[in-house]
C-alpha cells in the first residue's frame, strides 16, 4: 500500500479521499490554490502545498507545480478525484514517468473513454447496446441528412470529446438540421478544441441510469448495481440515488452481468460508471467515467463498499477483495448535491458562509468542506456539500431526507435547499416516477406560477 498520497483536488472530494487514506494508514498532502488556503481541506491534511493563483488551470490544472508538489513532499500516488484532471490520460502518463502512481485506470483506458466516438464504438464491441447514429464523426450537413432520415427524428448532435453536457444540439426536423450541426461543431471547438461531432437518435423520456464498475486489471471485475440520475437541469445531476426505483432485481442483474463482463474483458483498472440511458425496458450506452463519481456515496450507502479504498487497493496492485456473491444491496438511497447557487434560477452564489447547522442522525451522511466564516470562492464548481441519506425503503429514504434537509442550515450564501424541499412535494418525486426531463419541466412550472 502507498506510504503517502497527495490529493489533487479540492472540496468535499478531497476530504472524502483524505478518509479514506486515513483508516487505511496512508499519510495525505493536499494542494490549493491562493484561494483556498482557509480550506477545510489544507486544514485536515498531514501536509499542505500552495500550488498557484485561484484560476484552475494556473493551479489546479497546473501538472508541473503538482509534480513539483509530490517531489517536495515524497507523495508515491496522486489521486485526481472528480474534474480537474481525473480524466486527463497525459497526466496519468507523465505521473508514471516519475514513477508516481495515478490512482484511476491506465492511460489507454482514459483516452479511450474520453473520445466519445471511440468510446461508443469499444462499447459495441464489448457487447453493450448502445444509442442508434452515426458509425463515427459527421463530415457534413449531408451525411448528417442521410443518418438522421435513417434513424429518424428527432436526432442529438453531440461532441465527441464532450463533457459537462456542453456542446449538444436538438434537431426535431430536416430543417433544423444543418444550424444544430453547425452551432454543435462551433460549440465543440470553443469549449474543447476539436469540432468533431457525433448524431444520434434523441430519446423523448430516458432515464438515466448509470453502472458502478470495480476492475482490477488482473481479471477481476465486479458491478455494484446502479445509480438513478434522472434529475437533471442543462445535462447536470442535481439528485441521485441508489438503486433505480425503475429495474427490478432480474433487470438489474442482466445489465449488471453484461457490464462487469465488459470490464473484464477490457482489462480496466480501477472504479468506473458506465451510463445508459433507460427507456422502454431497453438500456443504450451513452459514455464510460473513467474516474470516482460526485454520487458514489449512494452506491456505498448501499453496497457498505468504500469505493475510494478500493481504488486505493487497486492502485497499489491488489486483486479485487469482493467477488460479486459479495456484494448485496441493502435498503435505498439519495443524495441532494447542495450547490451555493439560487435555487431556481441556479445563478451562483459565492460568499462567506455565516452559519452552517449540519443533519445528523441515523442514516444522514454529509460530505462537505464548509463551515462558519469560511468563503466560498467564486473561480470553481459551487457544489458545497452532498446529503446523502438512507432508509429500509424508498419511502422511508423519502421521509428521513423530508426531515434532514428541515434540519439543514446553511446562511450567508443561497443554496440549492428550499428546491429539495420543494421537490418532496411532488408526485413524481414521491413515486420515483421521473424521466431526464422532468426537473427542466418542473422549474418551467415554476416560472409560469
Ligand atoms: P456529458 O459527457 O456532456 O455529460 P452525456 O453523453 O453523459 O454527456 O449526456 C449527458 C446527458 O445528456 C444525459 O444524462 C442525458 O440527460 C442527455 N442525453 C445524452 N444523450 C442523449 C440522447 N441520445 N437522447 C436524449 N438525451 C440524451
Amino acid at each position: 500500500m502507498f506510504d503517502k498520497v497527495l490529493i489533487a483536488n479540492r472540496g468535499e472530494i478531497a476530504l472524502r479521499i483524505m478518509r479514506a487514506c486515513r483508516e487505511l494508514g496512508i499519510k495525505t498532502v493536499a494542494v490549493h490554490s491562493t484561494a483556498d488556503e482557509n480550506a477545510m481541506h489544507v486544514r485536515l491534511a498531514d501536509e499542505s502545498v500552495c500550488i498557484g493563483p485561484p484560476a484552475a488551470r494556473d493551479s489546479y490544472l497546473n501538472i508541473p507545480s503538482l509534480l513539483a508538489a509530490c517531489e517536495i513532499t515524497g507523495a508515491d500516488a496522486v489521486h485526481p478525484g472528480y474534474g480537474f484532471l481525473a480524466e486527463n490520460a497525459r497526466f496519468a502518463e507523465i505521473l508514471a514517468d516519475h514513477n508516481i502512481v495515478f490512482i484511476g485506470p491506465s492511460a489507454e483506458h482514459i483516452r479511450i473513454m474520453g473520445d466519445k466516438i471511440e468510446a461508443k464504438r469499444t462499447a459495441v464491441r464489448l457487447g453493450l447496446p448502445v444509442v442508434p447514429g452515426s458509425d463515427g464523426a459527421i463530415r457534413d450537413a449531408g451525411e448528417a441528412k442521410r443518418v438522421a432520415k435513417e434513424i429518424g427524428f428527432p436526432v442529438l448532435i453531440k461532441a465527441a470529446a464532450g463533457g459537462g453536457g456542453r456542446g449538444m444540439k436538438v434537431a426535431r426536423s430536416e430543417a433544423d438540421l444543418e444550424q444544430a450541426l453547425h452551432t454543435a461543431q462551433s460549440e465543440a471547438k470553443a469549449a474543447f478544441g476539436d469540432d468533431a461531432v457525433y448524431l444520434e437518435k434523441y430519446l423523448d423520456k430516458p432515464r438515466h441510469i448509470e453502472i458502478q464498475v470495480l476492475g482490477d486489471g488482473q481479471g477481476g471485475a465486479i458491478h455494484l448495481g446502479e445509480r438513478d440520475c434522472s434529475l437533471q437541469r442543462r445535462h447536470q445531476k442535481l439528485w441521485e440515488e441508489a438503486l433505480s426505483p425503475a429495474l427490478n432485481a432480474s433487470q438489474r442483474e442482466e445489465i449488471g452481468e453484461k457490464v462487469a463482463t465488459a470490464i473484464a474483458d477490457l482489462g480496466y483498472s480501477g472504479a468506473g460508471t458506465i451510463e445508459f440511458l433507460y427507456e422502454n425496458g431497453e438500456f443504450f450506452f451513452i459514455e464510460m467515467n473513467t474516474r470516482l463519481q460526485v454520487e458514489h456515496p449512494v452506491t456505498e450507502a448501499i453496497t457498505g463498499i468504500d469505493i475510494v479504498q478500493e481504488q486505493l487497493r487497486i492502485a497499489s496492485g491488489a486483486r479485487l477483495g469482493v467477488t460479486q456473491k459479495d456484494v448485496t444491496f441493502a435498503g435505498h438511497a439519495i443524495e441532494c448535491r447542495i450547490n451555493a447557487e439560487n435555487p431556481l434560477t441556479f445563478t451562483p452564489s459565492p460568499g462567506r458562509i455565516e452559519s452552517v447547522h449540519v443533519p445528523g442522525g441515523l442514516g444522514v451522511r454529509v460530505d462537505s468542506g464548509i463551515y462558519a466564516g469560511y468563503t466560498v470562492p467564486p473561480y470553481y464548481d459551487s457544489l458545497i456539500a452532498k446529503l446523502i441519506v438512507t432508509g429500509k425503503t424508498r419511502n422511508e429514504c423519502l421521509m428521513r431526507l423530508r426531515r434532514a434537509l428541515s434540519e439543514y442550515v446553511i446562511e450567508g450564501v443561497e443554496t440549492t435547499i428550499p428546491l429539495f424541499i420543494d421537490l418532496l412535494k411532488e408526485d413524481g418525486i414521491i413515486d420515483g416516477n421521473y424521466d431526464i426531463h422532468w426537473l427542466e419541466k418542473y422549474l418551467e412550472r415554476r416560472k409560469q406560477a
